[in-house]
């Protein structure tokens, strides 16, 4: 779960280059001030490939650069987590292997680490699924369980209804029975399943846009056949109901098309329903199971979806620490753990992880006694709602009063290119002064905006922001994010930008040691936000409150 929030306009990067200069000349002698900020603009590579500048002699940014550029071991550590343990969805065996795993990993490492319950969740395990199109040919359809589906009742053979164009309620209540038995297709087709940058640059223009039309006309139109059926809204609140009207038909089960307008790619998350197996289709044989049902030539399905409910499962989040000379001060390196599973969860959230647990690999080594406690938050739930950072932050208090600086990580695989100072007004000195000891080629590649504004929700920042504790997000370049990750089928360990990975994780790690030697405890002094930048359509100034995290499945309204 993700979304970028706006920054309002902020100093330019110029300013903020300035300000880094003017923080370093007043700790260093001049000539090595000079030596930094070379380096290309947003995004950009600074200084020569593997040699940068730096602008200070510290020996441990040096030494941090070593370890984390020159002997990274995101690879090594990727390798097993996301093809061997694999996606770690919240509630299932398989988040619970990965918190055991890199659990031990940080006892190799000698760095203390331990699972903490923060509640339950309904387990899940997933099992084999699998659809074929028996009539009126034998095909293999790409299909896949959503997460927390429910199972088929074994291997089952039914044909294909695809959901009514009625006029109202009582109408959708008389075409109900004749489900029995028979798969319901609920999402329109698409006209096309290529993505739109191909139709763009290869279409006339005029052929694209009246694709385009069409397609937004049909989707509204589909839209509009659930509303008139009685079943209105969008997501839950709709999926719901209309899962408990299928079941109670007799349904064998629901086919979904969750293209995400990609080539191959479905978001594949959670089910609507704990009572009905919904699977979903690939664009293409959704396409083609729809158009033989809508044009009356009787598809046929054999499908068989393999699942278990576990009843309540404790849920755990994974909390390593550094333990620091100033014992209540606090610098926390944050990512969420748990994942969706049709991939592996490798940019959403693997990527994160990996950027935390090797920034701690580097820090135990490098700066094994720090001055503030380090902490690494893997937090679980994330994508049922922030439930594992929420939940932490709660029963700690003393870390939320305690902490200096949150560094999380939570948008793809791509190199750090922004950050903010999460509406904290003092934030610009502190950040200022980091940025302004790292080499040239970090330095030269984030965009700083300040004050910035806090996160308020999108993703685990947004836990300990509300609280006015300084919550920072390392915003990472896309890499087509948005459209082939992101909760979807094909975020797989392929996808990982390993050069890009290693250096977020050399940055953070850098970071995290310049935050935990600052002198002075960052304070909470809050600027005054925006309308409607708190709480929803609240009056200028209305930070947003935190929000009780979810620790049990009953309270789950997603
Ligand atoms: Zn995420």
């Amino acid at each position: 779960m993700f979304r970028f929030y706006l920054q309002p306009r902020g100093p330019s990067m110029k300013t903020l280059r300035t300000l880094a200069a003017f923080t370093l000349i007043a700790i260093l002698p001049f000539s090595a001030a000079t030596a930094q900020g070379r380096g290309g603009g947003r995004g950009g590579r600074g200084g020569d490939a593997g040699a940068p500048a730096f602008p200070t002699d510290d020996p441990i940014i040096k030494h941090i650069w070593a370890l984390g550029m020159d002997s990274s071991q995101v690879w090594n550590l990727a390798q097993p987590f996301l093809d061997s343990i694999g996606p770690r969805l919240h509630g299932t065996p398989g988040i619970k292997s990965a918190h055991d795993w890199i659990v031990g990993i940080y006892g190799k490492w000698g760095i203390s680490a331990k699972n903490e319950q923060y509640g339950t969740w309904m387990g899940w395990k997933r099992g084999i699924s699998y659809a074929y199109l028996t009539k009126p040919r034998l095909h293999v359809l790409e299909a896949t369980a959503l997460a927390m589906s429910a199972p088929t009742k074994g291997e089952v053979t039914g044909s294909v209804a695809i959901f009514p164009d009625v006029a109202d309620a009582a109408a959708f209540q008389r075409w109900l029975p004749s489900v029995r038995g028979k798969f319901v297709a609920i999402s329109p087709a698409q006209p096309t399943c290529r993505p739109n940058d191909e139709w763009q640059s290869t279409a006339l223009p005029e052929t694209f846009q009246k694709m385009d039309e069409q397609r937004t006309r049909d989707l509204a139109a589909f839209s509009a056949r659930l509303d008139r059926a009685g079943f209105p809204g969008a997501g839950r609140a709709r999926n719901r109901p209309l899962g408990d009207a299928l079941t109670k038909a007799g349904a064998a089960g629901v086919l979904v098309g969750n293209w995400n307008r990609g080539w191959g790619v479905d978001v594949i998350s959670q089910s609507f329903s704990e009572t009905i197996a919904v699977v979903d289709l690939s664009c293409e044989d959704y396409g083609l199971v729809y158009r033989l049902a809508d044009r009356n030539q009787n598809p046929e399905l054999k499908v068989r979806v393999d699942a278990e409910y576990q009843g309540d499962v404790p849920v755990y989040n994974t909390i390593a620490t550094i333990p620091g000379e100033k014992a209540n001060e606090y610098v926390l390196l944050s990512a969420h753990f748990d994942s969706w599973d049709a991939g592996t969860g490798a940019t959403d959230n693997g990527t994160g992880t990996l950027t935390m647990l090797e920034a701690m690999r580097i820090l135990k080594t490098v700066y094994p006694r720090p001055k503030r406690t380090i902490i690494v938050g893997h937090w679980s739930g994330e994508e049922w709602g922030l439930n594992g950072s929420r939940a932490w932050a709660a029963d700690h208090p003393e870390v939320v009063k305690g902490l200096h600086a949150q560094f999380n990580q939570d948008n793809g695989t791509g190199r750090v290119i922004n950050m903010s100072g999460a509406g904290l007004l003092t934030s610009a000195s502190y950040i200022g002064n980091w940025f302004a000891h790292l080499p040239s080629t970090f330095m030269s590649q984030v965009n700083l905006s300040f004050p910035g504004t806090p996160a308020t929700g999108g993703t685990d920042n947004a836990s300990f922001d509300c609280y006015g504790a300084p919550g920072f997000g390392l915003g990472s370049l896309g890499w087509d994010y948005g459209t082939y990750t992101h909760h979807t089928n094909r975020d797989t360990f392929d996808k990982i930008i390993f050069d890009e990975l290693k250096g977020n994780a050399t940055l953070t790690a850098m970071l995290a040691y310049l935050a935990s030697e600052d002198p002075v405890f960052m304070p909470r002094t809050k600027r005054v936000l925006p309308s409607g930048r708190g709480n929803a359509g609240g009056p200028p100034g209305d930070w947003q409150e935190c929000v009780k995290a979810l620790r049990a499945w009953a309270d789950n309204n997603r």
